[in-house]
């Protein structure tokens, strides 16, 4: 019988300086664990520099290294799931090129999921000389994702990770267009573990990842986990209306009965426009509740996701 088959998968973009060490790091790494058929498999998400041509002479010499270029630069959650699409093996270990991702932590995802475990994520306890803003927002990202998402996401993972064949599966049937793979894989549940590790600098190139590229991420996460911030121009909405009609029928009263306040008419205008305001955000509340059944229809996400392996587990 043939061995289980682990690919790793590596999106890449402008790492031709990464891509030689990055490949005799795993070389030696997989080379000290023969029950399994590694295979490497790069994609190349438009790539300016010789990232191409590196992989290519390397493949020419190591027909265990594939290589899938796409057109141009879509970023890296679009890369990983033209990767995904491609996989045919018993589980993935996905690593970014530039080395953050230590090739050194291969051994210990593969035996979590030896042990069982359908995810083994990467924590990331520590990353030197990330810049403090960098630290910042990405630990208010996940804080304020966490607290409008439906499903908890854990600070510090990251996209080294190691899938089963159950979850790549899964996986393909996600088609949302915004995506972000981790968030999708927390999405999915199946059984999980993590392991952590130190997160290095990147050896050489530029982090592809501008601020206003993170942003944009960020923006496509909370849009595609959680309907709340549609929701919120309604809450506004409700609570002004509920505040300046309270206001207004105290004036109201007041007026008509014994005027102890003498409220001028400019602030009956005043509160009767403000009351109108909160009667509009209340609409567009309204409205965003439809959007976000449009939405939730758009995205078209299994309803549910059944693993389907029964019994002893082939790999093990
Ligand atoms: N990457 C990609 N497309 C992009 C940007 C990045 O495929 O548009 C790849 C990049 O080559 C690397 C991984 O995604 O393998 C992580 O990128 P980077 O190191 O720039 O991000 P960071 O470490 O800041 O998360
Ligand atoms: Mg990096």
């Amino acid at each position: 019988m043939s061995k289980p088959t682990i690919t790793i998968l590596v999106p890449v973009y402008n790492e031709g300086r990464n891509i030689p060490k990055l490949v005799s790091e795993l070389h030696a790494v997989t080379a000290g664990i023969d029950r399994y058929d590694f295979s490497l498999l790069f994609v190349d998400d438009g790539s300016s520099d010789d990232s191409v041509a590196q992989i290519e002479a390397l493949a020419a010499k190591d027909s265990r290294i594939r290589l899938l270029e796409l057109s141009r630069n879509f970023g890296k959650e679009i890369a990983l799931t033209a990767g995904i699409d491609a996989l045919d093996c018993d589980a993935v270990i996905i690593m970014d090129a530039d080395l953050q991702h230590p090739p050194s932590y291969i051994p210990q995802l593969i035996d979590r999921w030896e042990h069982d475990s359908e995810v083994v994520v990467a924590r990331r306890t520590r990353i030197d000389k990330q810049p403090l803003a960098r630290r910042l927002g990405s630990s208010v990202f996940y804080k304020l994702l966490n607290a409008i998402s439906d499903f908890p996401m854990e600070p510090g993972t990251t996209d080294f990770r190691l899938l089963d064949r159950e979850v790549i599966d899964a996986l393909k049937s996600f088609r949302e267009k915004n995506r972000m793979v981790r968030g999708l894989v927390d999405w999915m549940g199946f059984r999980r573990s993590s392991i952590d590790f130190a997160a290095p600098e990147r050896t050489a190139g530029v982090a592809g990842y501008s601020y206003a590229k993170l942003a944009q991420l960020a923006i496509n996460s909370f849009m595609s986990f959680s309907l709340l911030p549609l929701r919120l121009a309604g809450y506004l909405g409700m609570f002004s209306t509920m505040v300046f009609g309270a206001l207004l029928l105290v004036m109201g009263i007041d007026k008509l009965t014994g005027d102890v306040f003498r409220f001028s008419s400019i602030s009956f205008v005043i509160v009767v426009n403000a009351l109108l305001n909160g009667v509009v955000l209340l609409s567009i509340g309204l409205v965003a509740l439809y959007i976000g059944h449009i939405h939730t229809e758009a995205v078209d996400r299994p309803l549910y996701l059944v693993r389907r392996k029964k019994g002893p587990r082939t790999h093990a």
